[in-house]
């Protein structure tokens, strides 16, 4: 399953491919070098099965696109998907909703979560998850980040009397030891909200990631593990926070349609308490992921494999420093790090610089200006400022990589080829 090889354009040229500019050492005359270039694309998918087209194409046909909108008989893909996602994580209760970023927020608020409260996060992630604290009203407090780009544990243990809540976040993949991780929270009386939009199908120690926590979240939006533009998924077996979660996504009394939602007594109070932010997954998004999801095991594997060819390309390169993932960990490598830990800015600049030229598209998080997709928890300005030097330290090191399926086996050891060298020749420069 290595997919279509993506044509490799050798060329003979001069240095002037990569830049000119950066590579004053070398000369016009002499470098007629033979320089790989990687022509793939970073942002290209794989294409939606065929199976879930049909099923996409049927929902159209019938025109019943809403979750409630149902004729006698028929659960409907939304209550369906979510009854195969509980049991495919052995979740009780499981929501399906708009976005990773709504089932959140929607944790956080059936968790109780109100304006002006603290909420414990990781200072390494992305900005839905500051956001969905933002969203409630919370505020963030930031959890140093390790080497290994995991929450630092011993950091959470001296700042988890601050709030009641973690949003644990296992940004690019990576999990902590996430028995010490609940150990510290429940010895300081913690709810954790799992952010899994980079780990359905990863595991620490045989649980799924999201069955650790309280509530486990996930998002189905293109850049993750299945694919319905956007979506979300919330998982938990606490029966009142279900309930709450569903009236908060809007359900209005129509409850009793969930297959994976708790008995209709649960609601008695709930559904009088609890607001409709509406917020819900529509039939044809769930058509569209329920075959996706039976795939996922296999497209884990494919990822894989990636990932693991990348990183044996990547290795005893001077200078980069791979995380190593522990034994404990089952990973989806859909995205791929390493450091170029205590590097000064500019030479990291000039490897991404290089890199790019020859087609590899790295993103950096030690970026002073955010782009795309990677912004830091300095740029979040709506949050209060806070101090975290040992952050600051690694995520100037951060080299991110996404892995798209569309790779091949060969497409990932010329891209480490690639990043080899180009790593080589800076970090020699003096
Ligand atoms: C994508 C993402 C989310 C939110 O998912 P959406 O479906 O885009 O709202 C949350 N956390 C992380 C780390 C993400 O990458």
């Amino acid at each position: 399953m290595s997919g279509k090889a993506t044509s490799i354009r050798s060329v003979v040229c001069f240095s002037a491919v990569t830049d000119s500019a950066l590579d004053a050492s070398r000369t016009r005359a002499q470098t007629r070098v033979m320089t790989e270039i990687f022509t793939g694309s970073f942002t290209q998918q794989d294409p939606i099965p065929e199976a879930a087209i049909e099923a996409a194409v049927a929902v159209l046909r019938h025109g019943r696109l809403h979750r409630y909108n149902v004729i006698d008989g028929e659960a409907g893909e939304v209550a369906l998907l979510e009854q195969e996602f509980a049991s495919q994580v052995g979740a009780k209760y499981c929501l399906a909703v708009a976005s990773g970023g709504y089932a959140i927020t929607t944790a956080l608020r059936a968790l109780g979560v109100k304006s002006g409260d603290k909420v414990l996060t990781n200072a390494f992630t992305l900005a839905p998850v500051p956001g969905a604290i933002a969203a409630v009203g919370g505020r963030p407090v930031y959890v140093d980040v390790t080497e290994a780009l995991t929450i630092d544990l011993d950091d959470l243990a001296a700042k988890v009397d601050q709030a009641d809540v973690l949003l644990l976040s296992h940004m690019r993949g990576h999990l902590c030891d996430m028995e010490r991780l609940i150990e510290i929270c429940n010895a300081a009386n913690v709810k954790v909200v799992e952010d899994c939009a980079h780990t359905m199908g990863a595991a620490w120690n045989g649980v799924a990631s999201g069955r650790w926590g309280v509530v486990g979240c996930y998002s189905c939006q293109t850049y993750k593990h299945i694919n319905s533009g956007e979506g979300g998924l919330l998982v938990t077996d606490d029966p009142e926070i279900a309930a709450r979660a569903t009236m908060l996504s809007g359900s209005y009394m129509l409850f009793e349609r969930h297959l994976a939602g708790p008995d209709a007594e649960v609601y008695a109070q709930i559904k009088y308490e609890t607001p409709n932010i509406s917020g819900r997954m529509d039939n044809l998004r769930a058509a569209i992921l329920r075959p996706q999801l039976q795939d996922l095991q296999t497209q884990v594997e494919r990822w894989n494999a990636r990932y693991h060819t990348l990183e044996a390309g990547l290795r005893n390169v001077p200078g980069l420093t791979l995380t190593e993932r522990p034994a404990q960990e089952s990973i989806v490598g859909s995205s791929i790090q390493f450091l170029l830990l205590d590097w000064s800015a500019e030479k990291v600049d000039e490897v991404l610089t290089r890199c790019g030229a020859r087609g590899v598209d790295l993103k950096w998080f030690g970026v002073p200006e955010p782009v795309a997709f990677t912004s830091r928890y300095d740029s979040w300005r709506y949050a209060e400022p806070q101090s975290l030097p040992q952050s600051d330290r690694i995520l100037a090191g951060v080299v991110d990589m996404r892995v798209p399926l569309t790779f091949s086996l060969d497409d990932c050891k010329l891209i480490a080829r690639i990043i080899r060298e180009e790593v080589s020749v800076v970090f020699q420069k003096a």
